[in-house]
């Protein structure tokens, strides 16, 4: 009997649509093992809809995909034992594509970098994307029905033939023949890591027959313990659980797995939202080594448990990409290009409901936790200041939990800071950047009882600048100026020779000296920069405004007057010009060194002056 064989070409200006199918996906090929594989997904989630409606009996159960790479035949075939397709149906679905849409669209996004975004998929045009890397295509399927197996072929021309086939048992094998330069798609390693880039969480097992023995794993059942194949996927993904049903340790072996990323998480945040939101995810805190390489979290997009793409910052609030984690949205096309998602009111909400999570988390933490919030603030200081500054938004939420280190080493919120010591410095909190080098300015308010917060880090400027705006608060750092509490009774005192020797021995002409009684009389001189022009200073520096050293901003010298020893200065000045000069400069030297590090040049002359003053007293 002459088999009959059917020829034609694949409907609806083919000609137009294949070069526009290799031209486009172009930049993402690997995207053809995700659409193959998750048609077969498809297909038996089909199948085990009508089963568990009742509209088919007798099947069984052991639903599979394979993926199989054969090197010499150089084909790669996924099977699955689905719902297959009559020939109507796969001349229905694999050769009249339903275009009219998906040209319109393609005209209209022309340009766009659609490859990435899967345009194809969402058109049901996901099968197609296999000609990206073959020359033909072959389907082997046999529906669930128990009509007859099919074959068809199709070229990457578009030409196909269909006939009848022997297949056992129902189901679609998929045997793609890889074209000349596109071999590399038949190495092990590469579709390894494209099985488990795209397909590890979908929910069908699959199993990977590569050139390697397949990986097993022992059954439990002691003795009689047989090796069987094991699935390169995990079906039910941690993220479709329902949180109460997830322990600690899942939620760390999970990370481990998808981040491979050794060090433990700080904490997690599981998001099951429904109506009228429909998504899930967890997102992870990471532990951050340093301030850098936390900017570069990873947070995997899913639809459906099929991975769509890392990193959709149309989803996902920048500052939230430096987090960990998973996002499965079903509801979301995002398949489709980014353009749609910038303008989708549904992106839109999907985002501020992740940032209310993310808030919601850590106000919950600060509240019920103070202990370990604190613990953990150094890790998650610097997301909070950035997603604040990046977001007022999420700002407006968590404002109440933000709390900053005292150089005490205990952590205050903004109020409680005001709160502790309103009377004595208002609505100024007072801060230090350095423990170190700002001691005396620190331990000066100490003194007094005026607590002193710790801003050490990078982002803590604009951070505080931003909250300045917010409140009626000013941030001072501790040798912004001298503080009104630091300052004694008695009567205003001026000396404009003193002053100008001061001028003279530090070697700056514009240096600004005036007079001041501080309670502290053991300290004669105190060098101050004031707050806003070192702020802008050091911004400028930031952002690289300034080729090379910016100069030091210009300082302001104090000269306490309630200092027996300025007193006796001034004295000695009418009687030793010579020793009251050197007295100032040491002095001076003395207030730039307690203000700051001392510049090379600085350094050596300070030191040859102190050698001077040594040798008159030994
Ligand atoms: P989509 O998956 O978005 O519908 P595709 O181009 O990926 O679009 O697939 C087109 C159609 O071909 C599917 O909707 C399905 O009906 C059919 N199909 C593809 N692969 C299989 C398969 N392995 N088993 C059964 N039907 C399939
Ligand atoms: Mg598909």
């Amino acid at each position: 009997m002459e088999e009959e064989i059917k020829k034609g070409g694949i409907s609806v200006q083919t000609e137009h649509i294949f070069p526009i199918i290799k031209k486009w996906l172009y930049s993402d090929k690997d995207i053809f093992l995700r659409e193959i594989v998750s048609n077969a997904c498809d297909a038996v989630t089909k199948l085990r809809r009508l089963s568990s409606l009742g509209q088919v009996s007798e099947i069984d159960g052991n639903y599979r995909i394979t993926v199989k790479a054969d090197k010499e035949e150089k084909t790669i075939t996924v099977s699955d034992n689905g719902i297959g397709m009559t020939e109507e149906e796969l001349d229905k679905y694999l050769c009249s594509i339903a275009l009219s849409g998906a040209l319109d669209f393609i005209q209209k996004y022309e340009g766009e970098d659609a490859g990435s975004n899967g345009i194809i998929g969402h058109f049901g045009l996901g099968f197609y994307s296999a000609f990206m890397v073959s020359e033909r295509v072959t389907v082997v399927t046999r529906s669930y029905t128990g009509a007859p197996a099919v074959r068809w072929e199709c070229s990457e021309a578009g030409d196909y033939t269909l006939s009848t086939a022997e297949k056992d048992g129902r189901g679609t094998d998929v045997i793609l023949h890889i074209a000349e330069g596109e071999e590399e798609y038949l190495e092990d390693a590469r579709l390894r890591s494209i099985l488990e880039q795209y397909c590890s969480f979908m929910p069908v097992e699959i199993y990977y027959e590569g050139e390697k023995a397949p990986e097993t794993e022992k059954k439990e059942d002691g003795e009689a313990a047989e090796e069987t194949p094991k699935p390169i996927n995990d079906t039910h993904p941690l993220w479709m659980k329902n949180p109460s049903d997830c322990t600690e340790e899942e939620y760390l072996a999970f990370y481990r797995k998808v981040f491979h990323d050794y060090r433990e998480p700080l904490f997690h945040i599981h998001i099951n939202a429904d109506y009228p939101l429909n998504f899930k995810g967890i997102l992870y805190f990471p532990k951050i080594t340093n301030e850098y390489e936390s900017l570069e979290g990873q947070v995997k997009l899913y639809y459906n448990q099929v991975f769509v793409a890392d990193n959709i910052k149309e989803v996902i609030p920048e500052f939230l990409l430096m987090l960990r984690g998973v996002i499965d949205c079903p509801e979301l096309p995002l398949n489709v290009s980014r353009s749609y998602l910038q303008n989708s009111g549904y992106v839109a909400k999907m985002s501020q409901h992740i940032v209310k999570k993310v808030a919601d988390k850590l106000n919950a933490l600060f509240t019920n936790e103070r202990e370990n919030y604190e613990k953990l603030w150094p890790d998650i200081k610097i997301f909070v200041e950035y997603g604040s500054l990046r977001e007022k938004k999420f700002y407006d939420r968590v404002k109440g939990s933000v709390i900053y280190p005292l150089t005490t080493g205990r952590y205050v919120t903004l109020d409680e800071y005001l709160e502790q010591a309103k009377e004595k410095h208002g609505d100024t909190v007072y801060y230090a950047t350095d423990k170190t080098v700002q001691a005396q300015y620190i331990s000066l308010l100490e003194q007094e009882q005026i607590p002193v917060a710790y801003l050490d880090k990078g982002l803590d400027n604009q951070f505080i600048s931003m909250i300045e705006q917010d409140r009626s608060v000013k941030f001072f750092r501790v040798d912004a100026g001298v503080a009104d509490v630091l300052k004694g009774e008695g009567e205003s005192y001026e000396n404009p020779a003193l002053a100008e020797l001061f001028v003279k021995v530090s070697g700056n002409e514009k240096l600004k000296v005036s007079f001041e009684t501080l309670k502290e009389t053991t300290l004669p001189v105190m060098l101050t920069v004031p707050e806003q022009e070192r702020r802008f200073g050091e911004m400028m520096k930031l952002y690289g405004m300034q080729g090379g050293e910016l100069p030091a901003p210009e300082g302001e010298l104090v000269l306490n007057a309630g200092s027996p020893m300025i007193r006796r200065l001034a004295e000695k000045l009418d009687t030793d010009r010579e020793s009251a000069e050197k007295a100032a400069k040491y002095l001076y030297g003395l207030a730039v060194l307690a203000q700051r590090k001392l510049t090379a040049d600085e350094l050596k002359s300070f030191l040859a002056g102190s050698y001077g003053l040594l040798d008159r007293l030994i």
